[in-house]
């Protein structure tokens, strides 16, 4: 029987690990798959909906490193997972994704001769001043298999240097989740209960510290959104973040009655809520990806992007940070101009099974 923990503390770990565990469960005479929750996202709307939503277990070891610095975060979840793995003495270690988690797990377990899955290597924004860029730079350097979610992530991994033998074109883990919950999210009645009217209003999410953490962005941000409600109604589920930035700044109070800020949404409501919208403005990551597949035209308020499918073949527009042409891109796309868009490669719900095939043969059958 081999062990493999996953260690997870965000809101897209959650939403990436949950595919992997029900595969899993279909190997459990010969894989034994624990999760630890590191902390880093501990509110009810941030976490725990996503362990309900998504048919997760209660995390086998949960560490309780919320809050900090990210020196703070990634050296207090370093110490408690050492714990773990010691106790563990696990056979491999998967992480998924780009925040302090995913680093600081990379980094204990490769020190202990544990071997490291990484699922959704490769992505390159860079952009070094992104704090995701560097947690994505070292967790692919200390990586045994690398799980990649497109092909630019084939070379951005070979420029690096990377053995070619340890990279797998495995397609994106976010859209099995989509895929699985399907069924669920054209059911989800959140449109009817926030009186919004099908692809006739504008899902904004904003949470990158890059837009989020300054007041002259913020404020910005809350002036466009302003300015955009005047043509449709624009609905603002905050992360907690930017609402923590909101409040500081004094701009909570500052947005037009258009403009409908929500608490952060479960992961069913969120994608309903995206799958009916007209358009989604966001500097999100997975969100890009989401509305790809999806076919719903995305802006993303950032100068660059990890995820360069999404522009290239999605329905992905890069505005870059300029908040006027922003607004003119979505004006323009409101009056017609829409990417027509095709769904990448591999992005067929089916990424688990590609990986834990991967992995059984590797750990199992060597
Ligand atoms: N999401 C959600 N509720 C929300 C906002 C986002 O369920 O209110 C989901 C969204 O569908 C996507 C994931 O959270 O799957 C993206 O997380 P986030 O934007 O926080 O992280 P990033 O992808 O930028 O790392």
């Amino acid at each position: 029987m081999k062990k493999i923990i996953s260690l997870v503390g965000a809101r897209p770990n959650f939403i990436k690990i949950a595919p992997l565990h029900k595969v899993f469960k279909k190997f459990s005479d010969v894989v034994n798959h624990k999760i630890c929750h590191t902390g880093q996202h501990f509110d009810e709307n941030m976490s725990k909906i996503f362990f309900d939503e998504l048919d997760l277990p209660k995390p086998d070891f949960y560490l309780g490193i919320g809050g900090g610095t990210h020196t703070e975060q990634t050296a207090g979840i370093m110490i408690e997972f050492e714990k773990v793995l010691l106790q563990e003495k696990p056979d491999l270690i998967i992480v998924p994704g780009d925040v302090n988690s995913t680093m600081a797990g990379a980094l204990v377990a490769s020190k202990m001769g544990i071997r490291i899955a990484h699922v959704e290597s490769g992505l390159r924004s860079f952009d070094r001043s992104m704090p995701e860029e560097i947690n994505r730079t070292v967790t692919d350097m200390l990586s045994d298999y690398l799980f990649v979610s497109e092909k630019s992530g084939i070379d951005n991994l070979s420029r690096e240097g990377i053995d070619s033998n340890k990279v797998f074109f495995v397609g994106n883990i976010m859209i099995d989740s989509l895929v699985h919950y399907l069924p669920g999210i054209n059911a989800s009645l959140i449109t009817i209960n926030l009186d919004l009217s099908y692809n006739n209003y504008i899902l904004v999410t904003f949470h990158r510290p890059g837009n989020v953490d300054n007041l002259k962005n913020l404020k910005t941000i809350v002036n466009l959104l302003n300015r955009i409600s005047g043509e449709k109604k624009v609905v603002f589920p905050v992360h907690p973040r930017t609402k923590g930035n909101l409040e500081k700044f004094g701009l909570l109070k500052q947005f037009d009655k258009n403009v409908l800020l929500t608490d952060p949404l479960g992961y069913v409501d969120f994608l309903s809520l995206a799958k009916d919208a007209e358009l989604v403005i966001t500097d999100s990551g997975g969100i890009q990806e989401e509305t790809t597949f999806m076919g719903i035209q995305c802006i993303t308020v950032r100068n660059n992007t990890e995820r360069p499918v999404t522009v290239d073949i999605g329905t992905n527009h890069l505005a870059g940070t300029d908040l006027d042409i922003v607004e003119d891109t979505a004006l323009k796309i409101m009056k017609g101009a829409k990417k027509k868009g095709s769904i990448p490669e591999l992005w067929d719900g089916k990424t688990a099974n590609r990986i834990i095939d991967i992995l059984i043969d590797k750990l199992v059958n060597p």
